[in-house]
């Protein structure tokens, strides 16, 4: 089987693929190698960003490479473990391996979806309609389950029938708003997925 260099580069992923089957080498080529290179030409100048897997509490680091496109836009071009990181040391389990579908995937949701109360389909909802239903629901929950005093006559003030949990993908500061905003609402059961 006659597979050039440059055709071999063209096939990328199936190219690894055959690497991890073959034992890294095949073909006159070292596959591994030539999986680096094109990563590397992928991602030549592009920007460094790090952040957390938001998936599970082991709260793996990862590094997103990202560049600006001619008309604006950033493309996120590809995301792998962060070598820095105690907690990962540059490794990604497979479900962290898959996180630039989060991003890209064609099959992804990119606008509110609603479901009413024992239907089986699924409606599109604007964004102002969903974060209009999220305010007007969240009003009338703490309304209806807001507590002044406890059964022992202690002032309380606390909302018992909303609860709220974070992602391991929150930062420092997003994590510091929402406690802030959920305090606020007198809300008591916070929980945060991440433990780290
Ligand atoms: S890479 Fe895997 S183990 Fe690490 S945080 Fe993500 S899902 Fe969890």
């Amino acid at each position: 089987m006659d597979v050039s260099r440059r055709k071999f580069l063209s096939i990328g992923g199936a190219g690894a693929l055959g690497g991890t089957a073959l034992g890294g080498s095949t073909l006159g080529f070292d596959l591994r190698a030539a999986q680096e290179v094109k990563q590397q030409l992928r991602i030549a100048g592009a920007k460094v960003s790090r952040t957390i897997c938001p998936y599970c509490a082991v709260g793996c680091a990862m590094l997103a490479y990202t560049k600006k496109k001619d008309d604006g836009h950033t493309e996120l071009l590809q995301i792998e473990g962060d070598p820095d990181s105690p907690v990962n040391e540059g490794r990604l389990c497979p479900k962290g391996a898959t996180a630039l579908e989060l991003g890209v995937s064609r099959r992804r949701v990119p606008y509110p979806m609603y479901r009413a109360p024992g239907q089986a389909n699924w409606q599109r909802l604007s964004w102002e309609e969903a974060l209009n239903r999220l305010a007007r629901n969240i009003k009338r929950s703490r309304d209806n389950t807001f507590i002044t005093e406890d059964a022992d006559g202690n002032t309380v003030n606390r909302c018992e029938g909303i609860a709220f949990a974070g992602g391991a993908a929150f930062s420092s500061e997003e994590g510091y708003f929402a406690t802030k905003v959920m305090r606020g609402l007198g809300v008591v059961h916070i929980e945060q997925q991440a433990r780290v």
